[in-house]
């Protein structure tokens, strides 16, 4: 799996490993999980699985160890990825392994089609290539337990068999035509090569759907974890089409072009009361606040903040009190769509403007003005198209 700034899920749950190529590869939280429930289904299945296996430790050994390999293929896979994406110039921030497998967190791949057919391709070669080595490896291994009679042969290399098969299920899983798999990616960019990337990645959105919904179907039927993928599947690509159309829509489209450059300052001393005579004069949804002493921006306030606070208190309550105080700030000549992305990854509404010049407050920006101008920008585009 890619992943473009977008999704990153907030990644404070993870904890680093190490570095390879000079990308941090992480592991989160949710992988401990893996670590308890893969050794166990490996220990009880037969298939990739070590059931027949009569030593119960050596059996949750080798099924430790698949588990373990099995996350170094995913982390190879990865960097596949991020190799390829290097050779483009874009730069990878991180690796990490959660339950699902990995996240290859990368600033926006480029909107070239080659590109992104070169980079979504890598993952699933690498996933390919270990499994065609391991498959040999097998080879060799069954050849020499056939000539030397030892016991540790048979478990070792179908270790080495079930290595050979989860990669080449990663291959094959990993090519599903649909976001957020690396095969939605390959198909969007084929589709890239022949029409406006806009409409490529609606043809890519809608086919994943497709499939998601007929594995949905399959799923009721046959197996929860199929209706769980379908479901995951269905999401990813409703996210991608979300997210792909913002960025196209939004660019060239500056932070300073979209923000309200009337601000009203309010003062941290002010009561609730107040404060919410300002709201009522001024109308604005959210209000950066000052320390009067030295006029510095130490919150932002909203009507939501006051909301709580009870009406006999108004005149007691300071905005202080209620106010925001992590003040996320952008400067006004960065792009629209870095607002937005700033925005979702952070939970919050609106981002304080400041001037890359004065480096003072320059206005404030919204996501209700980002969304406005994505549904204005993106009818114009279509009136026009
Ligand atoms: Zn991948």
């Amino acid at each position: 799996m890619v992943a473009a700034n977008k999704k990153v899920i907030q990644m404070k749950t993870s904890v680093q490993i190490g570095k390879v190529m000079g990308i941090p590869i992480k592991i989160h939280i949710s992988f401990l999980l893996v670590l308890i429930l893969f050794p166990i289904i490996f220990s009880r299945e037969s298939v990739t699985g070590f059931v027949d296996v009569e030593s119960v430790p050596l059996r949750y050994a080798l099924s430790l160890s698949l588990t373990v390999l099995l996350f170094f293929c995913v982390a190879l896979h990865e960097l596949g990825h991020s190799w390829v994406a290097k050779g483009y110039g874009i730069t990878i921030r991180s690796i990490t392994l959660i339950i699902f497998g990995g996240i290859a967190a990368m600033d926006d791949i480029p909107r070239d089609p080659d590109a992104e057919l070169r980079i979504s391709l890598a993952g699933p070669a690498v996933s390919l290539m270990i499994g065609v080595f391991c498959a040999i490896i097998y080879l060799i291994l069954q050849n020499i337990a056939q000539a030397v009679q030892t016991a540790m042969i048979p478990d070792v290399s179908h270790l080495i068999w079930s290595l050979a098969f989860i990669n080449v299920m990663l291959f094959a899983f990993n090519l599903i035509p649909a976001f957020p798999m690396d095969g939605g990616r390959v198909v969007r960019a084929w589709y890239a090569q022949r029409m406006p990337y806009l409409r490529a990645t609606r043809k890519a959105v809608h086919l994943g759907k497709m499939i998601a919904i007929i594995m949905g179907v399959f799923g009721l039927f046959a197996s929860p974890w199929l209706l769980f993928i379908a479901f995951f599947i269905y999401v990813g690509a409703s996210e991608e089409e979300a997210f792909t159309k913002a960025s196209v829509t939004l660019e060239g489209v500056k932070v300073s072009d979209l923000m309200t450059s009337d601000v009203a300052f309010v003062g941290d001393n002010m009561t609730v009361l107040e404060l919410l005579q300002v709201m009522f004069g001024k109308k604005h949804h959210v209000y950066p606040v000052t320390d009067p002493s030295t006029g510095e921006v130490v919150g932002m306030v909203a009507f939501a903040d006051i909301q709580s606070v009870p009406m006999d208190k108004h005149n007691v309550v300071l905005v202080r009190d209620v106010m925001a105080t992590d003040i996320i700030s952008i400067f006004d000549d960065a792009d629209a769509i870095d607002a937005l992305r700033m925005m979702s990854m952070h939970k919050i509404r609106h981002l304080l403007v400041k001037g890359r010049i004065t480096g003072r407050v320059a206005g404030i920006v919204s996501r209700i003005d980002l969304i406005r101008s994505i549904e204005v920008l993106g009818y114009s585009e279509r009136q026009n198209s």
